[in-house]
C-alpha cells in the first residue's frame, strides 16, 4: 500500500518516474521566497536537478506560480524520490502533500520550522545564501 497518493494533475504528477508516478524530484517553494521575482533561483536550482518546481499554498494563492503546482491538503499529493522544501513552515495542511516522499531536504532559516520535523536532512539558514551556492555548485558539475 503505497504512503500517500498522487492525483495527476498536469506538471507535476503526470510528469514521470516517482515512486507514485509523480516526477522524480521536486522543488518546493514557500513563502520565505518573499518575491514573485526570486522564483527563479529556485526554479534554476530545479532545472540544474532535473526536477519541477512546486510550491505551498500561499505562493499559488498569490499567483506567483500556478494552481497545478500546489502540494497539500487542497492541492497534490506527491511522492517524488527528492523532495526540496526551501522556505516552507512545514504546515500540517503542506506536510500531508508530501510526506510520502522518498527523501526530504529542507532549508530555513528558523531550526524550529516544523517542516526539520519530516526532513530527512535540513539545512538552517537563510536560503538566498545557500540556493544560489547549490545553483552554482551543480553548474561546475
Ligand atoms: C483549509 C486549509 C487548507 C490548506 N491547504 C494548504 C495546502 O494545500 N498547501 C499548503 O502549502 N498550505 C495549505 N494551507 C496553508 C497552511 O496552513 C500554511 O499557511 C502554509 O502551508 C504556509 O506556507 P509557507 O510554509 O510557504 O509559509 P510560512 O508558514 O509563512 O513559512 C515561511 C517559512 O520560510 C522561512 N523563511 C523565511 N525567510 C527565509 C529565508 N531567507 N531563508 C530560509 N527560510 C526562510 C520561515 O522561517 C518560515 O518557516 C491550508 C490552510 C487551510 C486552513
Amino acid at each position: 500500500m503505497p504512503r500517500s497518493r498522487c492525483c495527476g494533475l498536469p506538471g507535476l504528477a503526470a510528469r514521470g518516474s516517482g515512486r507514485d508516478g509523480s516526477a522524480p524530484i521536486l522543488v518546493a517553494v514557500g513563502r520565505g521566497i518573499k518575491a514573485p521575482e526570486n522564483i527563479p533561483l529556485a526554479e534554476k536550482l530545479a532545472k540544474l536537478l532535473g526536477g519541477e518546481l512546486a510550491a505551498s499554498r500561499p505562493i499559488c494563492d498569490e499567483g506567483w506560480l500556478p494552481m497545478d503546482r500546489q502540494i497539500g491538503s487542497s492541492g497534490q499529493t506527491v511522492a517524488p524520490k527528492l523532495y526540496l522544501a526551501i522556505g516552507i513552515s512545514g504546515a500540517i495542511q503542506h506536510v500531508v502533500g508530501m510526506k510520502g516522499s522518498r527523501t526530504i531536504v529542507a532549508i530555513n532559516k528558523d531550526q524550529n520550522a516544523p517542516i526539520f520535523e519530516v526532513a530527512d536532512y535540513g539545512i538552517v539558514g537563510d536560503l538566498f545564501e545557500i540556493v544560489p551556492a547549490l545553483n552554482e555548485a551543480l553548474e561546475k558539475k
